[in-house]
């Protein structure tokens, strides 16, 4: 049989702030890379210092940031690459826009690192909620800012019931499941 993971794909983490995309996604990578594929991590807070440097945090600006990182991993995905975004991408139309272009490349697998705005603001990792509910910055998303819930996502991790580990492990088998990642072997011994 023809390797199933000859072509490329997106794996599209979306949520809030601190729920756990980069720490999923990273995860997500090194595993996918372990096993042989090859990796392109677009990090939302990456490419907003390259890519998408200058974009603010308006409806339209987050648009067109979400867009450049989807014509990105559309064309990564079109030349054989596992591409894992985490992005917050907020806004259900702009997701399925994106959804859309992979697509027309490779398969597009959505994961909602799902967390509460409680949950984020009490690991506040990176201090901003603190500064969100201080009203020191604005249009924060999940404080003065929509989070549109996925309704189509692949993969629903629920990190406040699953270790980072579980949740890995969740979008794995969903990768294995759908012929994207080759089974991992046992480890040896
Ligand atoms: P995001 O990329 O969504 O902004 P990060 O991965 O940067 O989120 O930060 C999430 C923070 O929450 C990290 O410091 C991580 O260690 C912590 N954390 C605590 N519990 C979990 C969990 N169950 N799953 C994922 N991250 C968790």
């Amino acid at each position: 049989m023809a390797s199933s993971t000859e072509g490329g794909f997106t794996v599209w983490l979306t949520g809030l702030s601190g729920a756990g995309k980069t720490t999923i996604g990273h995860a997500v990578a090194a595993e996918l890379e372990r096993r042989g594929l090859h990796v392109e991590v677009l990090d939302g807070d990456i490419v907003r210092t390259h890519l998408s440097k200058g974009l603010g945090y308006s409806h339209e600006d987050r648009d067109t940031n979400i867009e450049r990182i989807g014509w990105v991993a559309s064309r990564l995905t079109r030349h054989g690459a596992a591409v894992v975004v985490a992005a917050i991408s907020p806004y259900d139309a702009t997701r399925k826009t994106v959804r859309a272009l992979v697509e027309e490349q490779g398969p597009f697998v959505e994961v909602w690192v799902k967390a509460s705005v409680e949950e984020c603001a009490r690991r506040d990792a990176k201090g901003l909620y603190a500064k969100a509910f201080a009203g020191e910055i604005t249009q924060f998303t999940g404080v003065d800012d929509p989070y549109e819930e996925p309704d189509d996502a692949e993969v629903v991790a629920d990190t406040v019931a699953l270790t980072p580990d579980e949740s890995v492990a969740l979008v794995m088998a969903e990768l294995e499941r759908l012929g994207l990642a080759p089974v991992a072997e046992p480890a040896a011994g």
